[in-house]
């Protein structure tokens, strides 16, 4: 592949490759599939919301897609690359489920956002200009002012933003989320979406899973409804319409609304 060409927009200058491409794959962590079947392709600048069951793979599609486990049927590619063999991790901002909650490490949140330069600076000493990328980062999450707390002390909301920013400061192409805003106020997730609306808005491509069927018919501009199969894939004015969140779900339908 030829070299990645970065525009602040994070959008290639050459033809929009497809940012996430899998293709008839399927996986299972034994020998029964839990991701089956699953053709989806994602490019620059969409905003996706991944739904399902509990599960129904969600993070695992989501693994597939960033090459932390392979395919054992078709093809998954990450920016044109083997998605396995991806070795640019600095485009791709990953927020884990519950960010780094089980990461005892003491670290404060700059140090932590200051990580998201490593790739460009190897190990050597970041330049004045890496700092500003690193505040700056800080300031568009809106944590400037925990910089020096430790991440071990902040609430959900505030570590998911320092995991976001480090992202940033990465100057992540793709931001994909597991389940960002579970344990978050109310209060902050309203604040979490903005923010991550704004990031969309500048060109960066947003995954996500979300159990919170407002926040994703709110927010995202497409669904991808998964259990073990693909049972929608559109716009998510299409996927209110349909009835895939019923068929997805199956007898647990009832259950949906009562998760929250
Ligand atoms: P979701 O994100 O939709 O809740 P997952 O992708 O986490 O679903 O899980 C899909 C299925 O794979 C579940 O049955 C889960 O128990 C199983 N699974 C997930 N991770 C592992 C693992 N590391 N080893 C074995 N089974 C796993």
């Amino acid at each position: 592949m030829s070299a990645p060409t970065h525009s602040g927009a994070g959008v290639e200058t050459e033809a929009a490759e497809p940012i996430v491409e899998l293709a008839d794959v399927a996986f299972g962590y034994t020998a029964t599939p839990v991701v089956e079947d699953v053709s989806i392709r994602i490019d620059p600048g969409e905003y996706v919301a991944v739904v399902g069951p509990n599960g129904s793979g969600k993070s695992t599609l989501l693994k597939l897609a960033l090459g932390l486990v392979r395919p054992d049927e078709g093809d998954a590619r990450l920016f044109g690359e083997p998605a396995h063999r991806f070795d640019a991790g600095e485009r791709v901002g990953y927020v884990a489920q519950r960010a780094g909650a089980s990461d005892e490490m003491p670290i404060t949140v700059r140090e932590v956002v200051k990580m998201g330069r490593f790739p460009h600076v190897g190990f050597g000493r970041l330049s004045k200009r890496d700092w500003e990328i690193v505040d700056d980062a800080l300031a568009t999450v809106g944590m400037a002012a925990f910089a020096d707390r430790r991440v071990t002390r902040l609430s959900g909301g505030q570590r998911q933003r320092a995991f976001i920013a480090r992202a940033l400061a990465g100057e992540a192409d793709l931001l994909v989320l597991d389940e960002p805003t579970v344990g978050v106020d109310a209060e902050s997730v309203e604040a979490f979406y903005d923010l991550l609306a704004a990031l969309n808005d500048d060109g960066i491509t947003v995954v996500l899973i979300e159990h919170d069927l407002t926040a994703v018919t709110d927010h995202a501009e497409r669904v991808v409804c998964l259990n073990r199969e693909v049972y929608f894939d559109g716009p998510t004015a299409a996927f209110v319409e349909s009835d895939a969140l019923a068929r997805a779900f199956g007898t647990a339908a009832g259950l949906v609304g009562e998760r929250r």
